[in-house]
């Protein structure tokens, strides 16, 4: 419980109108874009400064008060769930486009912008940024940058670290340092820059960001293909590859979730589909017909039963929109779900997809599989019950074992959606434990009285 004089310093810092402590606010808060951890702030503040984020820092830092930073709160994995209490403060009220470069190709955000209103403003000059959570609608640049946040175009443009130039932080002692600059090159000591990428709001608050970005493609074309087994659709992706094609997404659905979507939207889907992938690619127009022709020409002498090309823009939206409404599918259909977000080596697709299978069997479970395909990152979905003992512990178990059998192919335990609350216990399997001991020393290093973010990604405090 923070004391009355702190609730009093903090609304001077940020003023009246930017502090809340009513009890359906803090409500608001207690959640991230699940619904399996919830915990109440004791208070929320939204500063428009950075030089306010930095007094907010030293006051918490000083009064040892925990303080989760919070953009959007679409992450899910308990990342931004203020499990100790203490301060949430949200970003949402620095989201200023500073300034654009088009010559450059970079810009100058605050990040507390929605990722989807950076995108308008972006296209208005011709330019896009690349990383494309499906959540973008409701995540944020800051969210973006401490999860590491990919998408599908991640396939063909790198995720979101391969974006950021150069990073303004305020430290957990409300110290602001500036990392990295505003070159494509930069190798000036060590490369302190990425250490805030993907840091899960445990070593700073993100408060703006310089961005790289790329114009947006002339021209692009979508291809759906449709199987009978979800096995072969993941080994089509191989083949795709091993022809020398890169496209700019390539996306997976599961038979359940194609039913699903339909049965929330009729869109047309093959309901009698096992799997689809969804193909997209961009760039000058000859090259994207050659390379949709040469798409189209592998699957089909692959093992897809169907192979579609979308006729315009509108028939590709219509696809596209199908991917977007699978977590909406998913958590339409269970109280509690468990999005894995593993990810394994492209040859190895196949072999995790036939483990899901056997775990649904074993432990009677409806595991649905959705993902990004392309980069072997994909999101097997257990659908579960938080008040369903029987059923809730037998997710966990086969939880456990897609961990350990991505592990096994070669994996790692998150390709996007960060290590947060639900994958601590899994932290020392997969990584060596002078690893382990290297980060735990930098966190120490800028954290030492352990106030921000506490309890992710390390089991030690909870
Ligand atoms: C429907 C749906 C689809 C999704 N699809 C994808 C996807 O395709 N790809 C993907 O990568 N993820 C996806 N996600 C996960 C999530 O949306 C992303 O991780 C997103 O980047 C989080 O952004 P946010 O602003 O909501 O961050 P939050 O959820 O608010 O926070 C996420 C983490 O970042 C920290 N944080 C937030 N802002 C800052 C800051 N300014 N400084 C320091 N730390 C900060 C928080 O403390 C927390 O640990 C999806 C989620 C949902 C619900």
């Amino acid at each position: 419980m923070i004391r009355g004089s702190v609730i009093t310093a903090l609304h001077k810092i940020v003023g009246k109108d930017n502090i809340f402590t009513e009890p359906e606010v803090l409500k608001v808060y207690a959640y991230d874009g699940t619904t399996n951890w919830i915990h109440e702030p004791d208070v929320v503040v939204l500063p428009t400064s950075t030089s306010a984020v930095a007094e907010v820092m030293k006051l918490a830092n000083s009064e040892r008060i925990p303080v989760t930073p919070r953009g959007g709160g679409t992450n899910v994995s308990g990342g931004s769930v203020p499990i100790m209490g203490g301060i949430v403060l949200g970003t949402a009220r620095m989201n200023r486009v500073v300034n654009i470069d088009k010559e450059n190709l970079s810009a100058t955000v605050e990040t507390g912008i929605v990722l989807n209103d950076l995108i308008v403003r972006l296209a208005q000059s011709g330019l896009f940024f690349p990383p494309d959570p499906q959540s973008f609608f409701g995540a944020t640049l800051g969210g973006a940058i401490a999860e590491n946040a990919g998408g599908p175009t991640c396939l063909k443009y790198g995720v979101t670290k391969q974006y950021v130039l150069g990073l303004e932080v305020v430290l957990p002692t409300g110290e602001i340092v500036h990392l990295g600059g505003r070159t494509l090159k930069n190798v000036v000591g060590y490369d302190l820059l990425h250490l805030f990428i993907s840091s899960e709001g445990t070593l700073g608050v993100i408060t703006s960001a310089e961005l790289r970005l790329r114009s947006i493609s002339p021209a692009r074309k979508t291809v759906m293909a449709i199987y009978d087994d979800v096995e072969k659709a993941s080994e089509s992706v191989s083949m795709i590859f091993a022809e020398g094609v890169i496209p700019c997404k390539i996306e997976l659905l599961d038979n359940w979730m194609i039913n699903s979507i339909e049965g929330m939207m009729p869109l047309g889907l093959p309901k009698d589909a096992d799997a689809l992938l969804l193909f997209e690619t961009d760039g000058m127009p000859e090259a994207v017909e050659n390379e949709t022709e040469k798409i189209v020409q592998i699957l089909k002498n692959g093992s897809a039963v169907d192979v579609r090309v979308a006729k315009n823009a509108d028939e590709a939206n219509t696809y596209w929109a199908a991917r977007r409404l699978g977590y909406a599918a998913i958590y339409a259909r269970a109280k509690t779900v468990f999005v894995e977000d593993v990810t394994v080596p492209i040859g190895k697709m196949s072999t995790l997809i036939k483990k899901c299978k056997e775990l649904a069997r074993k432990y009677e479970l409806e595991i649905v599989v959705l993902g990004h395909a392309g980069d072997g990152n994909l999101h097997p979905s257990i659908l579960s019950d938080v008040n369903n003992k029987d059923l809730y512990d037998r997710s966990l178990k086969a939880m456990d074992e897609i961990m350990e059998i991505a592990i096994g192919l070669g994996g790692v335990l998150s390709g996007e959606h960060g290590i947060g609350l639900e994958k601590k216990k899994f932290l020392r399997r997969a990584l060596e434990p002078a690893v382990v001991n290297m980060m735990k020393n930098i966190k120490s290093l800028l954290d030492p009285n352990d106030i921000m973010n506490p309890g992710k990604i390390w089991d030690d405090r909870t």
